[in-house]
């Protein structure tokens, strides 16, 4: 005699879900709820991530830019003018070489201010003292105009982001949360079956492990992770997958 067959395995409920997402987005869709849309762009030779996130208001913040050579600006100014944008605010997850070497040029050419997390103010100010090491030689430091904290929103257009303090690979390290969209801008943190370096100054891996558990896994698991490097991931994926993190779960 042959069992019952199940209703349904693993697979089909995962498929549940993502359909269920499809689902609200369409209806978000055909209701003229124009959802917050992301844009990537993978700059410089460590292959970072630079995020460009706007709303129907054409209002956006530009994420760690990392853009260095002239060309990697343009590929950046041309996405914003073709797409009629209007740049208000230059937001870093942390002051890593890799995320900030298009800060100073792209403040001044569309003259918004920078936020970044006080903690890592010392990692930005040393970041002139070893850039012409990497060869990076036309870099400017750029002045922070506002401070990031926990707790403190950022908004532009209609369109709200949380910040959430993240230590660990950097100690300033914070990570941007958008609710409606069900994603997180997540720098350094928490990468597809990784995790960020933490013997760079100022990290800690019980730190950075403590901020992945308390911070990001508290996040739905259906929340897209927009990584500061490689293909973005969700939380509940790493959870079951991340090699740093499942066992401890
Ligand atoms: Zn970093
Ligand atoms: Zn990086």
């Amino acid at each position: 005699m042959t069992g019952v067959p199940f209703l349904f395995n693993n697979q089909d409920v995962t498929k549940c879900f993502v359909n269920l997402h499809g689902a609200i987005n369409l209806y978000r869709r055909q209701n003229n709820q124009e959802m917050l849309k992301i844009q990537t762009f993978t700059f410089n030779p460590f292959s970072e991530n630079t995020y460009v996130l706007y709303d129907e208001t054409k209002e956006a913040v530009i994420i760690d830019p990392g853009c260095y050579e002239q060309r990697e600006l343009n590929e950046l100014y041309s996405f914003i003018e073709t797409n009629g944008l209007k740049p208000v605010k230059i937001l870093n997850t942390h002051a890593h070489i890799d995320h900030v070497l298009g800060v100073a040029p792209v403040k001044r050419k569309y003259g918004i201010p920078f936020l970044l997390h006080k903690i890592d103010e010392p990692l930005l100010k040393a970041v002139k003292t070893y850039a012409p090491n990497y060869g990076f030689v036309l870099f400017e430091e750029p002045e922070i105009d506002t401070y990031l904290t926990e707790g403190k929103d950022v908004t532009f257009g209609k369109t709200t982001l949380k910040v959430i303090f993240v230590p660990g690979h950097a100690p300033g390290h914070v990570a941007f949360v958008n609710d409606e969209s069900r994603m997180v801008v997540g720098g350094d943190v928490l990468f597809r079956q990784s995790i960020g370096r933490t013997d760079l100054p100022g990290g800690d891996f019980n730190t950075l492990l403590n901020s992945i558990r308390t911070k990001m896994f508290t996040l739905p698991d259906d929340y897209t992770v927009y990584a500061g490097h490689m293909q973005p991931t969700t939380i509940g994926y790493e959870k079951k997958h991340n090699p740093f993190l499942n066992e401890a779960i």
